[in-house]
Order: structure tokens, then C-alpha cells, then sequence
């Protein structure tokens, strides 16, 4: 049987279950990821989801390896832009930001703050790195990929044959700014 494993917000309301292993654990330098966490963190009650070095850690998770358990109505999208194709998801009863969802994508970056420290996954790359003016207080534990890597586009690819190259709709409707 595939292991699952139940996650959630800060203040316990809004619990989601994945299934397996994510395809990719790994750290996003880049503006985007960036610009997203200092606006959100100003809402009331949220926390900063970086690093001490500016870095977004989450999990790739198949679309189809997710599910809402509980707060599905405390869930919002927020987006950089109004026009911005990306959007990331926040759980509006403790403002922690859930995830990322690219536009298109089949996947969910999902935040690694979710899990608790003991069963969270650990980040095997950073990505875009070359979004910082100076990276050089990265640490060196992992690979510091300058932009994305092949690997990376790979993982996505076969997890989106894995998946019969259908793509899961994620309802959320409500909208937040910050
Ligand atoms: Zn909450
Ligand atoms: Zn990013």
C-alpha cells in the first residue's frame, strides 16, 4: 500500500493528504518565489515561508496525489498579478500560504512548512539561483542550479506520463491580496 501522509496550515484547520513520495524536493531562489513570500507574510498572522538565504523549499507532488481534507473553504489564490498565470494557494484561517501552482502545470509545489519538521522532506537541489544579485550566502550542502535543471524538467515529465498526461483540475475560487 502507497503511504500517505496528512499535512496542514499552522493553526490546524485546513489538512491535506498526500500520497507517496514527492517526485522532486527542492528550493526556489527565484524573483517570483521571492516577491510572493514578502507580500504574504504581511498578512495578519502569517510567518515568512524563507529561509535565512531567501529560499522557497516545497514538495512536487502529482496533482492526483492530493487531496483537501478539511478547510477547503479557507483556501484563496493569490497572484502577483492580476494578468500573473501562476497562482499560489493560501489557507486563509491562519494565512499560511499551501501551494504553488504553475499555469498548466500537473503538479503542485507544495510548501514544505506543511509537514512537521520530523517526516519533512529534504530539499535535493535549489533552483534559479541566478534570480540573486549575490549568491554567496548559499550554503553549499546541495546542488545551486543557476536557472532550472534537465532533471528538473525530466521529473516533471515523467510524472505527467505516469499520470496518462491528464490534468486535475484544483478548485479554489476565492481570491486574496496582499
Ligand atoms: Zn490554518
Ligand atoms: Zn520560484
Amino acid at each position: 500500500m502507497t503511504k500517505t501522509r496528512i499535512i496542514g496550515c499552522t493553526c490546524g484547520k485546513t489538512h491535506f493528504e498526500v500520497e507517496g513520495e514527492p517526485f522532486l524536493v527542492s528550493e526556489c531562489l527565484c524573483n517570483s518565489c521571492r516577491a510572493a513570500a514578502a507580500r504574504l507574510e504581511r498578512l495578519p498572522g502569517a510567518q515568512s515561508m524563507l529561509t535565512s538565504y531567501q529560499a522557497t523549499p516545497s514538495a512536487e507532488y502529482r496533482k492526483d496525489r492530493i487531496k483537501i481534507l478539511s478547510g477547503a473553504e479557507n483556501l484563496r489564490e493569490f497572484r502577483l498579478t492580476a494578468d500573473a498565470g501562476s497562482r499560489r494557494i493560501v489557507a486563509t484561517c491562519c494565512n499560511t500560504p499551501v501551494f504553488l501552482e504553475m499555469k498548466g502545470a500537473h503538479w503542485l509545489s507544495v510548501y514544505l512548512h506543511l509537514w512537521p519538521a520530523e517526516t519533512r522532506p529534504k530539499p535535493e537541489l535549489r533552483t534559479m539561483v541566478g534570480d540573486l544579485q549575490d549568491a554567496s550566502g548559499l550554503p553549499a550542502d546541495i546542488l545551486n542550479l543557476k536557472t532550472h535543471h534537465l532533471k528538473f524538467y525530466a521529473k516533471l515529465l515523467a510524472a505527467w506520463i505516469a499520470m496518462g498526461f491528464r490534468n486535475p483540475k484544483i478548485n479554489v475560487t476565492g481570491v486574496i491580496d496582499a
